[in-house]
């Protein structure tokens, strides 16, 4: 009898404890959840047409050499510092030398892969049918001028297309519920922003003593050229940590690896840069729908050739 009352408190014991550890977890949880959820719907709907600018020039001509997406390595480290709609490739010029090296590092291995990747994308053009979530944008394959979208703000201000809203969403309460939390660095961008950064980094160049035609080829490196950055079709999305409790690292580890499930991918993968044109990015993810997101993911292709199959 006496044993079997200590059998039973101390199986009453075990199982409080078990308890009060649960509800605190789940508590926890709820926080963080409740905490991260920076995207609300807070929306504001438009319709964009994506009219080129007068403001394009001669000099942004697609058939011109060297391309990159506004990204570089340094960018996601430098997020917070940068001007809204400034480009990974902003801190290069804002750099010490130790950056600069970097970027010129990164020059050279473009330069010698050039030859390559110009003729692998140079066959690789893809006529927009309609399917805005496969639509391919790069230096190739401007946006088409017909193509238009809606866009939904999130709560930071930053906008995307509306259709890829929910999916954005439950992916951050996906990896929020991990434990990881993410802030959206650049979203969706307009062709006048795309314009700035290329006209910020030319005039950078300039300063430094540049020719015209020179600083121009050289913002090239850094830049997309207007009407050809995934930006600005708002179904990309630059993703990094918090800075408060998750960092890039950790958001780039859990987007690896559960992006797919949600719609996106990695769209400039280690390994595809003759392909894509662009280094890789492991913070650039973009929707692409969750079979297609699925097939690539488990493929290890790259967009490019998931649809050249
Ligand atoms: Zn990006």
């Amino acid at each position: 009898m006496n044993q079997k009352l200590k059998r039973i408190i101390r199986t009453s014991a075990i199982v409080i404890v078990l308890l009060t550890f649960y509800i605190i977890f789940a508590v926890n949880q709820g926080d963080k959840s409740a905490k991260n959820y920076p995207n609300d719907i807070n929306t504001e709907n438009k319709t964009i047409t994506n009219q080129s600018s007068e403001k394009d020039t001669s000099i942004f001509e697609l058939s011109e050499q060297q391309d990159t997406d506004t990204h570089s390595q340094n960018d996601a480290k430098n997020k917070n510092t940068d001007s809204e709609f400034s480009s990974d490739s902003q801190t290069d010029k804002n750099t010490d030398t130790n950056k600069k090296e970097d970027s010129e590092t990164d020059s050279e291995h473009k330069n010698n892969t050039d030859t390559d990747a110009e003729n692998a994308l140079a066959e690789m053009i893809f006529p927009y049918n309609g399917e805005w979530n496969l639509i391919v944008v790069n230096k190739y394959n401007p946006i088409p001028e017909e193509y238009e979208f809606e866009l939904t703000e999130m709560k930071n201000g930053k906008q995307v297309d509306s259709r890829i809203y929910d999916s954005l969403q439950e992916m951050l309460n996906a990896a929020a519920a991990e434990g990881i939390y993410a802030d959206i660095g650049e979203a969706y961008r307009t062709t006048e922003e795309q314009e700035a950064i290329m006209d910020e980094y030319i005039n950078g160049y300039i300063e430094q003593g540049y020719t015209e035609e020179q600083a121009a080829a050289e913002a090239k490196n850094w830049v997309a050229l207007p009407g050809t950055s995934e930006h600005q079709l708002g179904l990309a999305l630059d993703i990094n940590g918090d800075g408060i409790t998750t960092s890039d690292q950790a958001v780039y580890d859990w987007l690896a690896q559960n992006a797919y499930l949600y719609g996106f991918i990695l769209r400039y993968p280690y390994g595809k840069e003759e392909i894509t044109g662009i280094d890789y990015e492991a913070w650039h993810y973009r929707y692409v729908g969750e079979t297609a997101a699925r097939e690539i993911y488990f493929s290890g292709l790259c967009l490019e050739e998931y649809l050249s199959q």
